[in-house]
């Protein structure tokens, strides 16, 4: 069953044409960030794809902490501009702005924290922004957070990489307590680490404003011959600094091709699939969060696997994190190689993406990404004015759904005991 399912997907994706021109309007709408005008454009867009393939595509709302900013600006006490970026939800400097010095903590991990204790409180915090898909990574939420702790006055990320500009990134905050959080470039993080004399001394103003915000789940619910189903996802927000085009066009590119590919297959599966495109996702999972928690724990249960697609071109190779879930990983393993694909696994739940939100309710969820480990690959740009269809290589996509495609019709198809064993931890 599985095989031949397999083979009709297969076919069905070799012989689309749409693919390529879903990531293409996906980019054409912008960065995407929730609350913009891009934004909704891709949500119709999405729910306009998904009714081609079903009627029964419809729009959610969910409700998350929205943020809209007036004035973000960092100088250096001299009066030089220097690049800035704010996070989305940065806390807002007082309507004057905020002068204070800057304790450069170089790349902002523990023991960093630890040995400069003691110079924090009142200063502004200096960081660097690290590749998010990797083993050692330290995520930028993480770091804002010790810099609360510690007292400081603000908080400001670099971007590691020279001439590729300022970052973009959620403070995570979410309308509660925080301090301004600002992104800045490679070449302003390098006159800032300037001692000489002693630190250096920046002017600050962020303004910013709360706001209580909707946004959209788009969802098409196709079933099979059971009321179990498998969850399909990828986030379609971004941010505003290029086209958010690996993160995450591509992704919901391939969503959408796999939909196309399975929908006239499911009526015979022992599961139906579930489409769900989510947004602000970039506002720390809001989006998912939001549509999971308030899922009746019935419908959660029937989820049997979340398979969640973010950022899966720009580099060849492909990684599930498979959210200590240990069963889903040999699932992985196994399906890929019987039908001879390639792909590694990473077992640590990591909450970088909307699988979390299923995995935290006990729903085996997996991530599929590229360029996990692999710094140098095109993914480096995500969140930069690189994110643009150019990092995009033929056949990454391609690649990245003929994958999907494998999980997906073993998923479907695979008996009660397996599937249910996935859930033991
Ligand atoms: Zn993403």
């Amino acid at each position: 069953m599985t095989d031949t399912l397999l083979s009709a997907a297969l076919a069905a994706l070799a012989a689309d044409a749409e693919m390529q021109r879903d990531f293409a309007a996906l980019c054409d709408f912008g960065g995407r960030r929730a609350g913009t005008p891009g934004e909704a454009a891709a949500i119709n867009f999405a729910r306009a794809r998904l009714a081609a393939i079903d009627a029964a595509a419809t729009v959610e709302q969910v409700a998350y902490a929205g943020w809209r900013c007036s004035v973000a600006e960092l100088a250096i006490a001299d009066g030089m501009q220097l690049a800035c970026n704010p996070l989305l939800g940065s806390a807002s400097t007082a309507p004057a702005g905020l002068s204070a010095e800057v304790v450069d903590l170089g790349r902002g991990a523990p023991q960093d924290f630890a040995r400069h204790a003691r110079e924090i409180a009142g200063r502004c915090v200096l960081v660097r922004h690290e590749y998010p898909f990797s083993a050692v990574h330290i995520h930028r939420r993480r770091k804002y957070g010790w810099a609360m702790e510690h007292g400081a006055a603000a908080f400001i990320i670099a971007n590691p990489l020279p001439d590729a500009g300022p970052l973009a990134g959620s403070s995570g905050r979410g309308g509660g307590v925080g301090i301004p959080a600002v992104a800045t470039d490679f070449e302003s993080a390098a006159r800032l680490a300037l001692k000489g004399s002693g630190l250096a001394r920046v002017h600050l103003r962020v303004a910013g404003e709360d706001y209580a915000a909707q946004t959209g789940v788009v969802l098409l619910d196709l079933p099979g011959l059971s009321n179990e189903r498998i969850a399909l996802s990828a986030h379609l927000d971004g941010h505003d600094l290029a086209e958010s085009a690996l993160d995450n066009a591509t992704g919901v590119a391939v969503v959408l091709a796999v939909a196309r590919a399975f929908a006239p297959l499911l009526a015979k599966c022992r599961r139906g699939l579930r489409v769900c495109l989510f947004s602000a996702e970039e506002w720390a999972l809001a989006g998912s969060r939001e549509y999971l928690d308030r899922l009746p724990a019935s419908a959660r249960a029937a989820i049997a696997l979340n398979i969640n697609l973010d950022t899966v071109g720009g580099d060849a190779h492909l990684t599930a994190l498979t959210s200590e879930f240990p069963r889903l990983e040999t699932f992985v393993r196994e399906t890929a190689a019987a039908a001879g694909m390639a792909v590694a696994t990473y077992a640590p739940l990591m909450g970088n993406s909307d699988h979390y939100n299923f995995a935290r309710h006990g729903i085996p969820a997996l991530r599929l990404v590229a360029g996990f480990d692999r710094p140098d690959c095109n993914i480096k740009h995500i969140l930069t004015r690189g994110d643009t269809r150019d990092k995009l290589a033929p056949g990454e996509m391609e690649n990245a759904a003929r994958l999907t495609a494998a999980l997906l019709a073993h998923a479907l198809t695979a008996g009660e005991d397996d599937m249910a064993g996935l859930k033991q931890k």
